[in-house]
């Protein structure tokens, strides 16, 4: 069975050890969101296609949900100490290591697709792992505040801001003109099944769709496209979710999401299947079938089991 995924980081990597769990012998590619990506102490750092391969490597800190387990903070405190920021982005001693690895690749010339196959010879998560693009595409958010209307990169707006300054709007700079990876288009043509987990609907999933040609792929599948929502009673699982929804006008419901989405019978919609928790149960996304299931990833099992009812939802 060939799994192709959409992915951004937490959400995405917890959802893709049940896919591995719930069908080990499957053929499984991940197409990764770049547009946390950032630029610091003139590392390239890519957030989220970091924490699918540490979490699927066995690498991922468990406690802190990002970056390595084990990990120590020297560089971070003589950076500091220097009063070198930002001090609001972590950056772990053996977290830098990956950076140090990924820039000096791509500095010399190879395309991140390539940079990524080679860190995850490493860490061999048992999956295909794609950036959405090998171009750079970085998400950007406009505020609108007392200190004036601005653009700061995402990762600012999340992590120094805790996405509590309203978004006007939340732009994948350069996406336009952007062309998916190598193997991008050929896994969402060639899948079996399409599984969009829960990650975030905006600043993940919304950013890989925002690449051209990826949209239009995952319309024309042969295969079923079956999501999973981040979105339970109301509210994001972990994290602010909530803040990029309210920043494109959509609810935070597992509904409006859904809706968002788009049902692939309806009008340019592109989900077969849509899953919701069990306290959300009476959705309906027009176009897709909905169904409802405890969707609290809490371990390995119900994971799993999620993913299980992804499959069955998909009839595959
Ligand atoms: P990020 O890049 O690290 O923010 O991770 P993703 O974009 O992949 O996923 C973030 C989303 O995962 C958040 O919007 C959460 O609501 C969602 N999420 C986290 N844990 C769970 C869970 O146990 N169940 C469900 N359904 N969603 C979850
Ligand atoms: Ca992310």
């Amino acid at each position: 069975m060939r799994v192709t995924a959409l992915a951004g980081g937490i959400g995405g990597a917890r959802f893709l050890r049940g896919v591995r769990a719930a069908l080990p012998d499957a053929d499984v590619t991940v197409i990764g969101n770049t547009g946390d990506d950032i630029t610091l102490h003139g590392l390239r750092i890519c957030p989220d296609l970091d924490t699918v391969m540490y979490t699927l490597g066995g690498g991922l800190s468990a406690e802190r949900g990002w970056g390595r387990e084990d990990e120590t903070f020297v560089v971070a405190e003589e950076l500091a100490a220097y009063g070198v920021g930002p001090s609001w982005f972590g950056l772990g001693d053996r977290d830098l290591a990956t950076h140090l690895v990924r820039t000096q690749m791509l500095d010399a010339g190879y395309p991140l697709s390539d940079v990524v196959r080679a860190l995850c010879e490493r860490w061999r998560p048992g999956v295909r792992l794609l950036p959405m693009t090998d171009e750079r595409v970085e998400t950007h958010v406009v505020l609108d505040d007392d200190e004036g209307q601005r653009a700061v990169h995402f990762q600012e707006w999340w992590l120094r801001l805790r996405a509590a300054v309203p978004a006007r709007a939340i732009v994948p700079l350069r996406a336009e003109t952007a062309k998916p990876a190598p193997g991008v288009l050929d896994a969402l043509a060639e899948a079996d099944v399409i599984l969009f987990p829960p990650s975030n609907p905006v600043v993940s999933i919304g950013t890989i769709l925002a690449v051209p040609g990826i949209r239009d792929a995952v319309a024309a599948a042969p295969a079923p496209v079956v999501g999973v929502s981040p979105i339970i009673g109301g509210a994001a699982v972990r994290g602010m979710a909530d803040a990029c929804l309210t920043a494109i006008g959509v609810e935070t419901s597992a509904e409006a999401v859904g809706r968002h989405y788009g049902g692939r019978s309806g009008d340019g919609g592109l989900l077969d299947g849509w899953l919701v928790d069990t306290v959300d149960a009476g959705a309906a996304v027009p176009g897709a079938t909905v169904v409802a299931r405890p969707l609290l990833m809490t371990d390995l099992d119900a994971t799993a089991a999620i993913v299980r009812a992804a499959l069955e939802l998909a009839g595959v």
